[in-house]
């Protein structure tokens, strides 16, 4: 026990304490941004395991991103004093996966299956389109592959699509052929895509409910941060996890079950859930989220506590006014009204740029504004709604001298020269996986041609043997000339002497225990070497190959990183690691920094002084969203997501022209800044004040720097009606840019582009 009060509670305030100490099956906290969730769910694990309620290793806590996780892992530790090993923080990819790894025999895979991205994915479908020449009926890859990651989150397989179709509809009945040969494809690949990781655990439970006991023994507490953007899959997953465990699987479980763990009627019963989340938050609907699973929570889990949380810790009175502003134009929602007693805060500053140059260099004067007062540039964020925005920014960053980062830009493992290098390595693992074993045969270049490939597949395909092999056999295969055998062949038994070392053979233990896999570093060195990948390019004395080489000195850098953080790991935790952090977001550090990121990936963040750019119709709300059916909703609860990731400062920023595919087109302020009350917002610039044609913003003489008269008043905005940049106000403002002809002087961007690329390389 303690003296007094339980330090861990200090700081928290009523509503807070009551959500960290309740101790009902379930709790529900539904809170607005800013308002500590995070924080008290940090708290409840803490008290938890301080209290010896709980083992680390019975809590099972989901975050949104790896980069949340390990921040939660940090602030654990900290409250604790000590390691919380064994206790798995983790998002729900990356805890699915470690299951899989685990069960993978129980349902026909095995232990070193593929995780393919995106772009895997995208490869095998345009195979798989093309054989069934679904082309011609407008199929894409990236169609496809979009609705088939849509059911596969709602749990539905192409079975189950098949019977609910629409028989007659030839397009559907080719659809459901795609996605039967994808998924045998995948099978036979020994391979997963991201949304089966969620999908196939839950299959496992519910196939095996051995397996589940298991887990839901192991897993007293389960807490989910974000619970507002779960998908049908993930909340399905959850489901299982927090079921009882009956008498007939009690019996089998080992160590045995004791007489204290069982309730009355033989069971162990369901774990606690905790689920933290705000509906306003919700952005990811396009992934299948589904807001429903937190308004129908109390009804899903009988029993529940809720508690709400109201006070805000993180924004001035000033942002959180404007934040409320914003989203309560959403009508499907819940009221609830942020506060602070923090005070007013400076107000909000607005700027509209005559072009994005004009907008990124006033961000960029204003960061160093913010540095010279002393604010950390780590403290600063900008956000953007697409990643094509980050250029112009990028530019004026670099001429000013900035340090910054992009968190979810062109990301380390998208690269060409290390999707090849990790092709090798994904190969080693799984000897069966034709999109690795395909795209590691032509790098480097070797002169094994398509039709070799062809018959090499084919000898693999009816032979049932995995690519290595066929590799070895080369010489069976009566189509290919001798020279393609012989290299074929000796890539062959690089593979498999790869393989053998990743595993740990050559050093097996005469007591038979299982050798310790090697080093990942060494793997991958012995392929850089053999294959001579980061030689070929020196050689070409090209600055461009120069840095993919280092880039590749850069993975086996990152590969030795691992094998000293994670000692006897071994190759197939490597590219568990490496698939999940390069699918959901970045290594970066992002410590002396600026962060550049969409305002997605700002989820959960905080941060001093926010920008907030683009904040134009046709960007925020996207073109995109404003057709959709509740789709100005979600961008309007994206623009609060942005707003709320503000301590101190906020500046919202917009362009009145832009360009985009080389076109320049006039654009509107956002409906999302009328929605904002004037008084909060200090126009530096206001749309008003900058007309759509000429050389030069003009400040209008009504609308003097600071009035706070919304959009500089009568007369520039009815100047602005010719040049289409007026508010016109309301939604009805048409929500979109018009193709205009304004003279815009773009800075000399060829220049500026290469030197941005050389710097970037730099970076790596
Ligand atoms: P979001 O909705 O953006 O995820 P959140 O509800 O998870 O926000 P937290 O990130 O947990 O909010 O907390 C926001 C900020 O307020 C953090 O800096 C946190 O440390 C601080 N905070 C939370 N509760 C308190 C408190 N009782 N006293 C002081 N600071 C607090
Ligand atoms: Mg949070």
């Amino acid at each position: 026990g303690f003296d007094g009060r339980d330090p861990l509670l200090d700081g928290l305030n009523p509503a807070q304490e009551r959500a960290v100490i309740a101790r009902g099956p379930a709790l529900l906290i539904v809170a607005g941004a800013g308002s500590g969730k995070t924080r008290v769910l940090t708290h409840r694990i803490a008290q938890l395991i301080r209290g010896r309620e709980a083992w680390p290793s019975q809590i099972l806590a989901i975050t949104f991103t790896n980069k949340a996780a390990a921040e939660m892992r940090e602030r654990l530790e900290g409250l604790l004093g000590a390691g919380i090993e064994g206790m798995w923080v983790s998002t729900f990819h990356s805890a699915c996966v470690r299951i899989l790894r685990r069960e993978a025999e129980r349902f026909g895979y095995v232990a070193g299956f593929t995780i393919y991205d995106s772009a895997d994915s995208r490869a095998l479908l345009k195979r798989i389109i093309k054989e069934v020449d679904a082309d011609t009926y407008g199929f894409t890859p990236a169609n496809a592959g979009s609705k088939i990651s849509r059911l596969k989150n709602e749990l539905t397989d192409a079975d189950g699509y098949a019977a609910t179709m629409n028989e007659s509809d030839p397009r559907d009945r080719l659809f459901v052929e795609i996605f039967k040969m994808y998924e045998q494809e995948l099978r036979r690949a020994n391979a997963f895509d991201f949304d089966d990781l969620i999908g196939q655990t839950v299959h496992l439970f519910r196939a095996h409910p051995d397996v589940a006991a298991v887990y839901q023994r192991r897993f007293r507490h389960i807490l989910v941060d974000e619970y507002q953007d779960t998908n049908h899959a993930q909340y399905a997953l959850i489901r299982e996890l927090t079921r009882p465990i009956e008498p007939d699987q009690v019996e089998r479980l080992v160590p045995p079950v004791r007489e204290r763990e069982l309730d009355g009627s033989g069971r162990v019963p369901a774990s606690s859930l905790t689920v933290v989340g705000d509906s306003d938050q919700s952005i990811y609907a396009f992934r299948g989220a589904d807001i429903r699973n937190i308004v129908e929570f109390e009804r899903d889990f009988r029993g529940a506590e809720v508690v709400k949380l109201e006070q805000n810790y993180r924004s001035t009175q000033n942002i959180l006014s404007a934040a409320n502003a914003v989203i309560g134009n959403n009508f499907d929602r819940q009221e609830k009204n942020l506060f602070t007693t923090e005070g007013d805060g400076e107000r909000i500053v607005g700027f509209t740029g005559y072009s994005q140059h004009d907008e990124a260099r006033f961000v960029a004067e204003e960061i160093e504004d913010l540095h010279r007062a002393g604010v950390a540039y780590s403290d600063v964020a900008v956000f953007y709604r697409t990643n094509s925005q980050t250029r112009a920014l990028e530019e004026l960053l670099i001429r000013s001298a900035i340090p910054y980062r992009v968190l979810g830009g062109t990301k380390f493992y998208e690269r060409a020269e290390i999707k090849d290098a990790m092709a090798y390595l994904t190969s080693i693992a799984n000897p069966y996986d034709p999109i690795a074993w395909s795209r590691m045969l032509g790098a480097p270049k070797r002169g094994v041609g398509p039709m070799a490939e062809a018959h090499l597949a084919n000898f693999q395909e009816t032979h049932a043997i995995s690519f290595h092999d066929a590799m070895l056999r080369a010489d069976e295969v009566g189509a290919l000339g001798p020279k393609v055998r012989g290299t074929v062949r000796a890539l062959g038994e690089l593979l498999v002497r790869a393989a053998r070392m990743a595993a740990g053979g050559g050093a097996t233990d005469v007591s038979g225990e299982e050798a310790t896999p090697a080093p990942v570093g060494d793997v991958l060195k012995l392929i850089l070497d053999e294959t001579e990948m980061i030689e070929k390019l020196r050689a070409k004395r090209d600055p461009q190959d120069d840095a993919r080489a280092e880039n590749l000195e850069e993975l086996v850098a990152v590969a030795r990183e691992f094998d000293v953080k994670q000692p006897g790991a071994g190759l197939l935790a490597f590219l568990t690691e490496v698939s999940l952090v390069a699918a959901a977001d970045d290594l970066d550090d992002t410590s002396g920094t600026v962060s550049l990121m969409t305002m997605h990936t700002a989820k959960g963040l905080e941060f001093k002084a926010v920008f907030i750019t683009g904040v134009e119709e046709g960007l925020l709300p996207h073109q995109m969203s404003v057709d959709e059916v509740g789709g100005i909703s979600e961008e309007r609860r994206l623009m609060y997501v942005g707003i709320t990731r503000a301590r101190e400062r906020l500046y919202l920023t917009l362009a009145s022209t832009r360009a985009t595919f080389g076109d320049v087109s006039v654009a509107m302020p956002s409906r999302f800044l009328q929605e904002i009350p004037e008084g909060l917002i200090d126009w530096r610039q206001s749309p008003g004040e900058v007309t759509g044609r000429g050389g030069s913003s003009s400040r209008a003489l009504n609308a003097p720097r600071g009035s706070g008269s919304g959009y500089g008043g009568a007369a520039s905005r009815s100047r602005g009606v010719d040049s289409s940049v007026s508010f016109s106000g309301g939604s009805g403002a048409g929500g979109g840019r018009s193709s205009g002809s304004a003279a815009v002087s773009e800075p000399a961007s060829g220049n500026m582009q290469s030197a941005l690329d050389k710097w970037r390389e730099r970076k790596r």
